[in-house]
């Protein structure tokens, strides 16, 4: 059993995937094409903003355009949706990405379904989904399971034949990981609130994604020596020191058992929006039809 396991670095692997991104859009951009990211903000939530400051810099940094649209809470959704057709038919544009949740009167499928599936870089749109959970490898994948799987892919070169338990279902991460991993050809569990015994399910598993929102869920005991384990929770809470960020698994306990870990901050979080870019650029490519290796 081995005594501590290797830490999985989001942040080193996201920076290596972002530069690859920047080196590529620098590739477009000498054939006349600059990829362009249009990001749509409805109301005032803190923690949104700040998610959506940090994708214009990031977006801008790679070289790429960036579309910022900050609408107020009140926006009805016939507007929201005539900006979306906007966007649609904008050729500088070629991602489109609205930021999640939006406000109570707006109807969240009405609007991702409204976006081009071409330019649907989240990979939310029920197009992108379906192609996902038929194994079609043409659409777009939603970027904190790609992320997930990338990182996986840094320690184990090799997923098919192996066992992986999921734990949380929402279309977000856990729905869509699922799928991504059975395409990889392993064999999934998809767990959630209503499971019977998440922990056995999880003691069953090579590797072990934990997308639950709940903190430190997931305990030494819960994990099989040698597994890998990918901590996907962001969860916000307060100790006797003050305020802090956790994950999903008690990364102490867990590291003893597993044979690779995320840490929560700097593991998968990092990661989803170099995925982002990534898909921003392969948005970029297939609607200008130009290719050029990454
Ligand atoms: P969600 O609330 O939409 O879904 C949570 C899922 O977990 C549900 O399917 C629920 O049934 C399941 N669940 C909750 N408690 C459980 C338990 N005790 N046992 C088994 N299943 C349980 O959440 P989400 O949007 O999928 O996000 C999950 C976590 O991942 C959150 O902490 C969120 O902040 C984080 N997140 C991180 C990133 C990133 O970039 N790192 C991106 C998205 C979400």
């Amino acid at each position: 059993m081995p005594e501590s396991a290797t830490l999985i670095n989001g942040s080193t692997e996201a920076k290596s995937l972002t530069h690859a991104v920047a080196e590529n859009v620098a590739l477009l951009r000498q054939q006349g094409i600059t990829p362009g990211l249009a990001v749509v903000l409805v109301g005032d939530d803190p923690a949104s903003a700040i998610y959506v400051r940090s994708k214009v810099r990031k977006t801008e940094a790679v070289g790429m355009r960036s579309f910022c649209h900050r609408l107020p809470s009140n926006t009805p959704q016939a507007a929201l949706l005539d900006l979306i057709a906007t966007l649609n038919d904008d050729k500088d544009i070629h991602g489109i990405l609205v930021q999640l949740p939006l406000p109570p009167h707006i109807q969240r499928d009405a609007v991702l379904d409204a976006i081009s599936p071409e330019k649907d870089v989240d990979g939310f749109h029920v197009v992108n989904a379906g192609k996902l959970a038929i194994g079609r490898t043409d659409g777009m994948i939603p970027c904190t399971p790609l992320g997930c799987l990338i990182l996986l892919r840094r320690v184990l070169p090799v997923l098919s034949g192996l066992h992986a338990v999921v734990i949380g279902c929402s279309n977000i991460v856990g729905r869509p990981m699922a799928r991504l991993l059975l395409n990889e050809g392993c064999t999934v569990v998809l767990t959630h609130l209503q499971t019977r015994d998440v922990a056995a399910e999880a003691r069953r598993a090579d590797i072990l994604i934990v997308a639950a929102g709940h903190p430190r869920l997931v305990r030494g005991s819960w994990v099989k020596p040698g597994a890998v384990v990918i901590d996907v929770g962001i969860n916000r809470i307060t100790t006797p020191t003050g305020p802090t960020i956790v994950g999903d698994v008690a990364f102490d306990e867990v590291s003893v058992h597993a044979r690779a870990v995320t840490p929560v901050p700097g593991g998968v979080g990092p990661m989803t929006i170099a995925c982002l870019l990534q898909n921003t650029l392969e948005a970029a490519r297939n609607i200008t039809h130009k290719v050029s290796p990454i």
